[in-house]
C-alpha cells in the first residue's frame, strides 16, 4: 500500500491531519478486492479534501487489476428501486446529466476515464452522431470501446495533440476519485476543452456512501469545497457543486475561462467536512468491533448469511473470525444471484436457508434497516439481524 501523500493532491499544502487508520493487515477496494496493508484517510485543513494512501503500483493494479463489470456488456448496477421498476446507476447518472447539460448531437464530447464506456455509449446512443471521443489508462476496455467509437477517437495513457483544444465538453463519470495527480489530471481536461468548454464530473461523497472513505483504490474523498478547489485553480468558473441529485455523489459542473478566481470564506464549511469525516471513521471502526462482538456471542456451529453483496457485504465478511460460518450471500440484483464471493453463493433473500441464525446486514446504514424489515424472513424466531451500527445514529 502506497503512503498517503505529504502534500494536498488538491491544493498542495502540505501537512495533512491523520482522521483515520484502519489499523488492519488487509483492506478492500471498491470492487471488493482484498489488498495488503492498511487504509489511512487524511484531511487537509487549506481545501477541506480528504486523501486516501492508495494502491501500491497504481498503474499495474487500473492497466490489469480493475476490471470494473467486464463479465457481462448490460452489466450495471442498481440505484434505486423504491419505485415500481429498478432504476441502474447508469440510467440515473443519464437523467441528472441531461437535466444538468444541453446535449446536442453536434458537440465534440470526451469521457474521461471512461472504463468500459456504458456512459458515453449511452450518451451516443441518445444522440446519434455526437462527436465521441473516449479516454483512459488501460487496454483492457477496448473491446468494449471499438463497439462504438473509431480508434482516431480513442486515447489510452495519453491524448493526442491534435485532441488539445477540441472538446465542447468532457465529461468524467466516477473516475477522479482513483487519480493519484488530480490536479495535473484537471489542468490536461482544461487543455483538452475549447475556450468556454463545459466540464462535468461525478465523484463519490463521503455524505451517504460511507463506504467510499474506506476503498483503498479512492485516493481521493473529494468535498464541496475540494472540489470547487480543484476546479478554480485550474481556471474554470461557473462552479456548481451540487450534493442532492445523486445519492453519495457530488456532480460538478464547471466552464472553462481564464478569469480570476474569487476567494470565499469557507470555513463553516470546512468544519462540517472534519465532523463528518471523523464520524466515518468512528462509524468504521464501531462496525469492525460490533460484527466481531456479535460473532463471538453466537452459538458454536451456528449459521450465517450476509446480506448485499457489495461493498459493505465483503467489509463484513473481511472481518469475520470465521467466514467459514457465512452458508450464503443474499442479494436482490438479478445481476449478483447465481454468482459467488470470496467462493460462497449469492442467491436471492428469499431464498435465505430455514437454519441460518444471523443474518448481517451488508447494506448502506442509510437505507439497511428499511431494506432488512420489509424481508419476508424479517420476523422469524431465532434469527438475528446484525446492523453495522446501532439504530437511532
Ligand atoms: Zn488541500
Amino acid at each position: 500500500m502506497a503512503e498517503a501523500p505529504a502534500c494536498c493532491p488538491v491544493c498542495g499544502t502540505d501537512g495533512m491531519r491523520l482522521i483515520y487508520d484502519s489499523a488492519s493487515t488487509s483492506s478492500l477496494s471498491s470492487l471488493c478486492q482484498i489488498l495488503p496493508g492498511a487504509k489511512i484517510v487524511r484531511y487537509c485543513e487549506e481545501c477541506g479534501h480528504l486523501a486516501g494512501n492508495g494502491v501500491a503500483d497504481a498503474e499495474a493494479f487500473y492497466e490489469t487489476d480493475y476490471r470494473i463489470l467486464l463479465d457481462e456488456e448490460d452489466e450495471d448496477q442498481i440505484y434505486d428501486t423504491s419505485g415500481d421498476r429498478i432504476v441502474t446507476r447508469t440510467d440515473h447518472q443519464m437523467a441528472v446529466l441531461s437535466d444538468k447539460i444541453a446535449l446536442d448531437p453536434a458537440l465534440t464530447v470526451l469521457d474521461y476515464g471512461c472504463a468500459k464506456a456504458a456512459m458515453a455509449r449511452k450518451i451516443a446512443a441518445a444522440y446519434p452522431g455526437i462527436g465521441m471521443h473516449l479516454f483512459d489508462v488501460s487496454h483492457m476496455y477496448e473491446p468494449f470501446w471499438d463497439r462504438f467509437v473509431s480508434k482516431d477517437r480513442q486515447a489510452i495513457h495519453q491524448t493526442p495533440e491534435e485532441w488539445n483544444g477540441r472538446f465542447d465538453l468532457v465529461t468524467s463519470f466516477f473516475a477522479f476519485e482513483h487519480i493519484a495527480e488530480p490536479a495535473a489530471a484537471i489542468a490536461h481536461v482544461a487543455q483538452l476543452l475549447k475556450p468556454g468548454g463545459q466540464f462535468y464530473m461525478i465523484v463519490p461523497d463521503i455524505s451517504g456512501n460511507a463506504a467510499d472513505f474506506i476503498v483503498v483504490d479512492h485516493v481521493n474523498h473529494f468535498t464541496k469545497t475540494s472540489a470547487e478547489r480543484l476546479m478554480a485553480d485550474a481556471g474554470f468558473d461557473e462552479i456548481d457543486v451540487d450534493q442532492g441529485c445523486h445519492r453519495g455523489a457530488l456532480v460538478v459542473f464547471a466552464r472553462k475561462s481564464g478569469s480570476a478566481r474569487v476567494e470565499s470564506d469557507q470555513t463553516a464549511a470546512k468544519e462540517a467536512i472534519l465532523a463528518e469525516a471523523q464520524r466515518l471513521a468512528a462509524f468504521w471502526s464501531g462496525a469492525a468491533d460490533r460484527i466481531r462482538t456479535n460473532e463471538a456471542a453466537s452459538p458454536p456451529g451456528s449459521k450465517a448469511a450476509i446480506y448485499g453483496s457489495g461493498f459493505y457485504g465483503a467489509f463484513i465478511h473481511s472481518n469475520l473470525e470465521n467466514p467459514g460460518s457465512t452458508v450464503c450471500f443474499l442479494d436482490q440484483s438479478p445481476w449478483q444471484q447465481g454468482k459467488t464471493l470470496f467462493g460462497i453463493a449469492i442467491i436471492a433473500p428469499g431464498d435465505l436457508p430455514e437454519d441460518v441464525g444471523t443474518v448481517y446486514a451488508g447494506l448502506n446504514p442509510v437505507i439497511a434497516r428499511k431494506v432488512m424489515q420489509t424481508q419476508p424472513w424479517a420476523g422469524r424466531q431465532n434469527l438475528q439481524i446484525v446492523y453495522l451500527e446501532e439504530s437511532g445514529q
